[in-house]
């Protein structure tokens, strides 16, 4: 039942409509967080650095592509790193960011698949799905640090998230509490979490991850506002499914819908679906492609012989 709806999602997916850009930032800019601070900040990663490592190899010839279905017709472009920007935040709602960032790096990324965690995560099955629950984990800094990068998602002008934008009120209802609970100290974080955790919404999401990945360089990247409520996001190794709303496509998936502050429950899926999945993506990818390569009259950048 769950396959059979991430695919219909998939089959859904329609192209972005006019998406506004965000205005060139420089240091005189204020910080998009606090809107207090100048946003000094430079290189601010949009996705965290951990979260995307795997996707650049392990050789030192780090390449992540970019891929979009707006620029088949010209070579493809790729980088040695993933999307950061310069001048989004200030110097100290960067140290809050890079907290959270630590702490779930540290319990969640190093640990999820590592046997000597192996209780941290009990897992379950209804003998289809799998799913951990991630009992040592704080859910309101699990949360907190999502709601980080989809927000960062939505104010990156960079070329992965320049076509993402959620709507400005939901995007306000994620920057105010994220705002609320911030400390730029780890422990005064940690300390101070219990007053504020009741201004942390509870919005319902999915996450999913696979047991094992293959070849991750083949992994993708891409925040995708073309559904919205729920959103979905690809960041690297994690799917995410995400709704400001109660809304029956979310409710679709029914005990992996993480909807309330009970532990955070994460799919665990067999290879071959994450395998299906993202032929899915790359079926997708290359059939919009082609419709606009046609619209525009264009053919791809690999068939051009005088380039
Ligand atoms: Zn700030």
């Amino acid at each position: 039942m769950l396959n059979k709806y991430l695919l219909y999602l998939l089959s859904k997916k329609k192209l972005c409509g006019n998406i506004l850009r965000n205005k060139i930032r420089d240091a005189n800019s204020d910080c998009l967080l606090c809107k207090q601070s100048k946003a000094l900040k430079t290189n601010s990663h949009i996705i965290p650095g951990f979260m995307t490592k795997s996707i650049l190899g392990n050789t030192n010839k780090k390449r992540v592509y970019l891929l979009g279905t707006d620029r088949m017709h010209k070579s493809a472009e790729y980088s040695q790193d993933t999307d950061k920007e310069d001048y989004i935040l200030c110097t100290s709602c960067e140290k809050y960011l890079s907290i959270l960032e630590t702490y779930i790096a540290n319990r969640l990324h190093d640990r999820l698949w590592n046997i000597r965690y192996e209780s941290q995560f009990p897992t379950y099955s209804n003998g289809e799905i799998k799913w951990r629950v991630c009992e040592q984990i704080d859910e309101s800094i699990f949360r907190l640090f999502f709601y980080s990068i989809i927000w960062r998602c939505h104010i990156a002008s960079t070329e992965v998230c320049k076509n993402f934008k959620l709507i400005e009120e939901e995007a306000e209802s994620i920057r105010v509490p994220l705002l609320a609970c911030k400390y730029d100290k780890h422990a005064d974080f940690i300390a101070n979490l219990p007053a504020y955790v009741d201004e942390i919404p509870i919005f319902p999401f999915i996450i999913f991850t696979a047991e094992n990945f293959g070849d991750r360089t083949k992994n993708i990247i891409s925040p995708n506002s073309s559904t919205r409520n729920p959103y979905e996001f690809i960041f690297n190794e994690y799917v995410l499914y995400f709704s400001f709303t109660n809304n029956e496509k979310q409710n679709e998936f029914q005990f992996l819908n993480n909807t309330d502050n009970s532990k955070i429950k994460i799919g665990f899926f067999s290879y071959k679906f994450w395998e299906t999945l993202r032929k899915q993506h790359m079926d997708f990818f290359v059939d919009v492609t082609k419709k606009n390569l046609k619209k525009r009259g264009e053919i791809p950048w690999g068939f051009k012989h005088d380039e």
